[in-house]
C-alpha cells in the first residue's frame, strides 16, 4: 500500500475520490472493518482506516454501510435484442452492485462478432463471456446442442483464439430440452473444446436425459457445475440427503459448485441439505435474464440474502461474488479492492427486517437481513441510475411463480 502513503517533506497524496467511513467487506484481499478507500485514475490506490478527506476531489459517506469490491456474477445472459433470455447490464449493475458480468453462453459463434460490438464494447459494467458449443447460442429459448451440424468445434476454437480478451471459457447447457435425443454427444464435444483451448468449461444441467451420472464423468477439475443446487433429477444430493460421492470427489479436486439461481434451478431442500452437510456452494450467482428478472430470484443481493439467512457469514457470501467467480474466471486481479486492482466497488446497506424469500419452487423461508445496493462504481465512476427496459412480450414467467397474492419481499 506505499502508494496511498503520504509524500515525503509534507507533500500529501492527491485522489480523485475517497469512499469514506464504510465497513469494508474484501474476504479476497483478507481487508475487513472500517476503512476509506482512495481512487485515483479508475484504481483503488489506497484501503486504509484514516485517509484524510481533503486529499480528494469528492468524497462518497459511506458511514453505516457495508463496501465490496464491485459483485463478480458468474451466471448471466445480458445480449439484449439478439437472444430471447439477454437483459441489458448497465441498468441492473447501477441497481445491484455487479460490475463484473460472465454472459454464459449467450453467444455461439455465429452471432459472436455482434456480442462483442454491441454488448461488451458498449457496455460501462465489464463484460466477459463464455462461448456457447452451439454456433447459434441462445437466440432461443433451447434446442441449440440438438441439431449436431450447429456444435462445430473446430469454427468455436477459431473464435476462441480470436477473442481471448473477452471469451474466459465454454458454456454447454446439458438437459433433456437442449439436447433432445442426441446423448451425451453434445457435451463431448463442448470437453473437447475446452481441453483445445485450455479454458473452464461451464456446464448446465437440470433434467436429463442425459443422466447426471454422464456429465459427471465428463468434467474436470477447475470446471464450473452451474444449477448445481438445481431440484430437478440432475440433482447432486442422493436419496440418503447426502452429496453424490462422485461429486464430491471432483469438488474436492477442483470442480466449481455455482448456483445459478435463474427461474428454475434453486432449490431450498437441496441447498439445506448441502449446508447441513458442510458443503457449501463454491460460487452464488444469479443466472439473471428476462424472466428470471422478474422473480423469485430478482436479482444478485437478493439470491445473496438467501444465503445470509440460510446462515453463511456475510463475508462468506460476498466471498462467493467477488473473490471466488474471479478465481473461476482465472480473473484473480478482479473482485477486489486491493490497492491497484480496477476501482470497481459497491455499497450496500444490510437492512433488518421480516422478509420472504422463495426457491423456484416458490418453496418460502423468511429471514431478518437483506443486501440492498445504494452505490455501483466501474472504473471509479458511479454508474448512473437507468430506466430499464420494458420485458420482451414472450418473457412471461411459468404459471405457478407468477406473484399475485404472493407476499414478495418488495
Ligand atoms: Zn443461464
Amino acid at each position: 500500500m506505499g502508494e496511498g502513503v503520504p509524500a515525503g517533506d509534507g507533500r500529501a497524496e492527491r485522489y480523485d475520490t475517497i469512499v469514506a467511513g464504510g465497513e469494508v467487506v474484501d474476504p479476497g484481499a483478507g481487508i475487513s472493518g472500517r476503512h476509506d478507500v482512495a481512487i485515483r485514475d479508475g484504481r483503488v490506490v489506497a484501503v486504509e482506516p484514516e485517509i484524510p478527506a481533503g486529499r480528494a476531489a469528492r468524497v462518497i459517506h459511506a458511514a453505516g454501510q457495508i463496501v465490496t469490491p464491485g459483485l463478480v456474477d458468474l451466471h448471466t445472459h445480458i445480449y439484449w435484442g439478439a437472444t430471447y433470455w439477454g437483459i441489458e447490464a448497465d441498468p441492473v449493475a447501477a441497481r445491484t452492485g455487479v460490475t463484473t458480468w460472465l454472459d454464459v453462453g449467450s453467444s455461439g459463434a455465429y452471432n459472436w462478432p455482434g456480442f462483442r460490438r454491441y454488448v461488451a464494447e458498449t457496455s460501462r459494467a465489464r463484460v466477459f463471456a463464455l462461448l456457447n458449443l452451439s454456433s447459434i447460442g441462445l437466440v432461443a429459448p433451447t434446442f441449440e446442442l440438438s441439431n449436431l451440424d450447429y456444435c462445430d468445434v473446430d469454427l468455436a476454437t477459431q473464435i476462441v483464439e480470436l477473442n481471448r480478451d473477452l471469451i474466459l471459457g465454454i458454456k454447454a447447457r446439458i438437459d433433456a430440452g437442449t439436447t433432445r435425443g442426441v446423448g451425451i454427444r453434445p457435451l463431448e464435444m463442448a470437453r473437447q473444446l475446452a481441453d483445445r483451448v485450455d479454458l473452464p468449461l461451464m456446464v448446465h444441467i437440470g433434467n436429463g436425459p442425459p443422466s447426471l451420472d454422464e456429465v459427471v464423468a465428463l468434467l474436470r477439475p477447475g470446471d464450473i457445475l452451474t444449477h448445481c443446487f438445481t431440484g430437478g433429477n440432475h440433482r447432486i444430493v442422493g436419496d440418503d440427503g447426502r452429496p453424490r460421492a462422485d461429486v464430491r470427489r471432483l469438488h474436492a479436486a477442483g470442480l466449481i459448485l455455482d448456483i445459478g439461481h435463474g427461474t428454475g434451478s434453486f432449490s431450498y431442500e437441496v441447498a439445506e441439505a448441502m449446508l447441513e452437510q458442510g458443503l457449501a456452494p463454491d460460487v452464488i450467482s444469479s443466472d439473471i435474464h428476462q424472466l428470471s428478472v422478474q422473480g423469485p430470484m430478482y436479482d444478485l443481493p437478493t439470491t445473496l440474502s438467501k444465503f445470509l439467512n440460510l446462515g453463511m457469514s456475510l463475508p462468506d457470501v460476498i466471498e462467493r461474488a467477488t473473490a471466488r467467480p474471479a478465481r473461476a474466471m482465472r480473473r484473480p486481479d478482479l473482485g477486489t479492492l486491493r490497492p491497484g486492482s480496477v476501482a470497481d466497488l459497491a455499497l450496500f446497506r444490510v437492512e433488518e427486517g421480516e422478509y420472504t424469500f422463495r426457491d423456484a419452487q416458490m418453496a418460502a423461508r423468511h429471514g431478518a437481513r437483506r443486501l440492498v445496493n445504494t452505490m455501483t462504481l466501474v472504473d471509479g465512476e458511479v454508474l448512473p441510475r437507468l430506466p430499464e427496459r420494458p420485458r420482451h412480450v414472450w418473457a412471461l414467467l411459468p404459471e405457478h411463480q407468477r406473484p399475485a397474492g404472493v407476499d414478495e419481499p418488495r
